[in-house]
């Protein structure tokens, strides 16, 4: 107990130093849209792996959404008149560095990279995507006045269907086309219409593609990474659960405990509850794997099965086991380090597994699934529902 006591204050005092030493601070006529616009929602995609380039993308420290103060309040009369008519707006990209830009000319140049070519250009030829200009050697994203937005229903959070999503590269995706139905094209039109209203500009080639027409910074073109200082102590904190996770794989690895996976579940504030790694070979556990020890650990320290509100890092992506531990114990953040892929590399299954899961869990030489017994199991169901006791 007096180690982790130790463990926490560790914590606290590095996200104090990387709160205070060189904190990330906006350039001077820039804010984060969510200050200006709160009930904006954001899906920063090039800070994701979801996106056509299949990763992140360099520039983007943090899912945040960065505009010239200018082009967000602007925004935000856009989102009131949306706002009246049962939307939110959600962000896909705004201020965008010029380092972005550069990764993607140097992706596009590497004309043997497609993984992303089915969900985002299937049409068109890689070569063709900067002489057609779906990609441009220069984006006006740069200047800071820029935004990637769609609409989604305020009362369910889902996306209002546009016809095509963001990002895809083809004609399906112009003002006017007539390859989406009336409906569609209604929808693209509300959100034109409201960010004409504000003061922006379509882009005729991309539906969720704005500029505001008095751009406070016409000429110039921003480097500044996509960043906050709270991400910036945030990042602190999962160097300080990678280290740790990373540690006691490593250590028990080495005592031929188990595998070389290590856990560790955290509260919001960074501080570290429980780290845990594969035990499966000590303990003769198929299931002892380094998240679900971890799970089973916090629970008992904390004494709940509810784990609502903590974050697991995981040294590789969890398998569909843990993944499936995580969501019973309510964790709703997972961070991880190395993917499905690195670990069948080295003769795990999790890719098999999840291929076996994909693929509807129908191929029984892989699990013979029956059905036996309903009628007397699903009396015992009934009683329980009938006894009122707790689902969880
Ligand atoms: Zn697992």
């Amino acid at each position: 107990m007096k180690r982790k006591w130790h463990v926490v204050l560790v914590i606290v005092l590095l996200a104090l130093i990387t709160g205070s030493v060189g904190a990330f601070e906006l350039p001077e006529g820039f804010v984060y849209v969510t200050d200006v616009i709160p009930t904006v929602r954001l899906d920063i995609r090039y800070y994701t792996g979801y996106n056509f380039v299949g990763t992140r993308i360099t520039g983007y420290e943090a899912p945040v959404a960065i505009l010239t103060r200018e082009a967000a309040e602007a925004l935000k009369t856009a989102a009131e008149i949306l706002d009246e008519q049962g939307y939110y707006i959600k962000i896909f990209d705004a201020y965008r560095p010029l380092r972005a830009v550069e990764h993607f000319v140097l992706w596009g140049q590497d004309l043997e990279d497609q993984k992303m070519k089915d969900q985002f250009y299937p049409e068109v030829d890689k070569s063709q995507l900067f002489d057609l200009g779906y990609i441009a050697l220069r984006s006006g994203h740069s200047r800071g006045s820029v935004v990637d937005l769609t609409l989604v229903y305020k009362d369910t959070l889902e996306e209002v269907d546009m016809g095509s999503p963001f990002d895809f590269f083809g004609p399906i995706s112009h003002h006017g086309t007539d390859l989406i139905t009336p409906e569609q094209e209604a929808n693209r039109n509300i959100l034109r219409d409201a960010m004409v209203a504000a003061g922006f500009e379509p882009y005729p080639e991309e539906w969720w593609h704005y500029r505001l027409k008095d751009e406070p910074y016409p000429n110039q073109y921003f480097d500044f990474p996509v960043d906050s200082p709270e991400y910036q102590s945030w990042r602190g904190v999962l160097d300080e659960a990678l280290a740790q996770s990373v540690a006691r794989a490593r250590q028990t690895m080495n005592e031929n405990i188990g595998g070389p996976f290590g856990a560790a579940i955290f509260d919001q504030e960074g501080n570290i509850i429980v780290v845990a790694s594969n035990s499966v070979l000590r303990d003769h556990d198929p299931t002892a794997h380094a998240e679900v020890n971890a799970i089973r650990e916090a629970g008992r320290l904390l004494g709940t099965h509810d784990l609502s509100g903590y974050i697991l890092y995981a040294t590789g992506y969890p398998c569909p086991m843990c993944l499936a531990a995580t969501i019973w114990a309510n964790i709703t953040h997972v961070i991880y380090g190395a993917r499905p892929e690195d670990a069948e590399a080295i003769g795990f299954r999790d890719d098999f597994i999840y291929r076996f899961i994909e693929g509807g869990r129908v191929d029984s030489s892989i699990l013979l699934i029956e059905e036996y017994g309903r009628e007397e199991c699903v009396q015992l169901f009934q009683e329980y529902a009938e006894k009122q006791k707790q689902i969880y």
